[in-house]
């Protein structure tokens, strides 16, 4: 029989995404058990070494490290509940998805049973597990997540955020945001170019590099942010709000959907009202920084 080690891990949930992450421990040579409401879901993990628990307190008693990848929170706490009384002692990482709330309350409930939680995001989708290009956002103690990161470096690129619980939830919809705000600004272009009979493909290598000149910009305009300064050393909001008018327009002349940029408009529209005008553009952030009041 093989001794346990602090490398052993069980992993709980073996749908896509947990069967993915099985297969990449597995695969780093980690003593790895495993455990599925569906059971049947295991046997082709079984075949390359996985153990199967008999019981989700089987599967938590098997290792120092129990990694779960249920659907959701609600799903992970009628998995979790019934055997409580095991966790103690032990690290539980979660990587199903949810929101920061749910991270910290998670952590406070693990915490409460004398265990200690690491909660975490996963950038990819299965296929890529096991590779440098799944980036896995990991956040809670830090000591923890040195202790272990052998574990997690078997899945991809981790990248531990900080001690605050919430922070791999919020830098993924934060992510998502990035996403697809270059993706409908990408598409907003496609449409203006298409009506000069301009394919997407030619269109774009123009796009790519506007991204990523405007890329360029983030790390002065951060500075900004945080100095809570906004000295207009390159474009004024009034400048700005001018060229968002001709994107309006010109997107309504040749029949082309004008929303989004009406909303950047109406964003910017409110901080000039504010008094902002003559500021440069991040000082929108006061804009993103509180709910729309008639967004509620
Ligand atoms: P999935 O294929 O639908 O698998 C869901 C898993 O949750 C299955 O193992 C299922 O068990 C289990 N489950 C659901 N409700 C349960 C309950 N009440 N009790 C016990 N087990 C329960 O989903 P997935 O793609 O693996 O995704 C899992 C998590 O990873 C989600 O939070 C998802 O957002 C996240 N994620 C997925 C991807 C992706 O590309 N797939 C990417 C990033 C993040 P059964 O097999 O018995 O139904």
């Amino acid at each position: 029989m093989t001794s346990r080690t602090d490398s052993d891990v069980t992993l709980i949930g073996l749908g896509l995404m947990g069967t993915a992450l099985a297969g990449a421990l597995l695969g780093a040579g980690h003593r790895t058990t495993v455990w599925n409401r569906t059971a049947a879901k295991a046997e082709e993990l079984v075949t390359q070494g996985a153990l199967l628990a008999d019981s989700v307190g089987s599967a938590v008693n098997a290792s120092p490290v129990v990694v779960t990848c249920v659907s959701d929170y609600a799903s992970l706490q009628q998995v979790l509940t019934p055997v409580a009384d095991r966790l103690g002692g032990r690290v539980l990482v979660n990587l199903a998805s949810g929101d920061s709330e749910q991270a910290r309350e998670m952590a406070r409930w693990t915490e409460d049973r004398g265990a200690t939680y690491l909660d975490g995001a996963i950038m990819a989708v299965p296929p890529t597990i096991g590779t440098a290009a799944a980036v896995i956002l990991l956040s809670g103690p830090e000591t923890t997540f040195t202790m272990h990161q052998s574990i997690f470096d078997a899945l991809g690129t981790t990248a531990y955020l900080g001690e605050d619980h919430g922070l791999s939830a919020l830098y993924d919809v934060a992510g998502l945001s990035m996403m697809w705000g270059v993706l409908n600004a990408w598409l907003q272009g496609v449409a203006l170019l298409s009506t000069a009979g301009v394919d997407a493909a030619s269109y774009t290598p123009f796009a790519a590099q506007l991204a990523q000149e405007t890329v360029g910009w983030l790390a002065g305009y951060a500075d900004q942010v945080d100095r809570g300064t906004y000295p207009s050393d390159d474009a004024t909001l009034n400048t700005h709000a001018g060229g968002m008018t001709h994107l309006i327009e010109e997107s309504e002349r040749l029949g082309v959907n004008a929303e989004l940029p009406r909303l950047f408009k109406a964003l910017v529209d409110r901080a000039i009202a504010a008094g902002q005008g003559g500021r440069s553009y991040p000082v929108l952030i006061e804009q993103f920084a509180q709910p729309h009041a008639t967004s509620r």
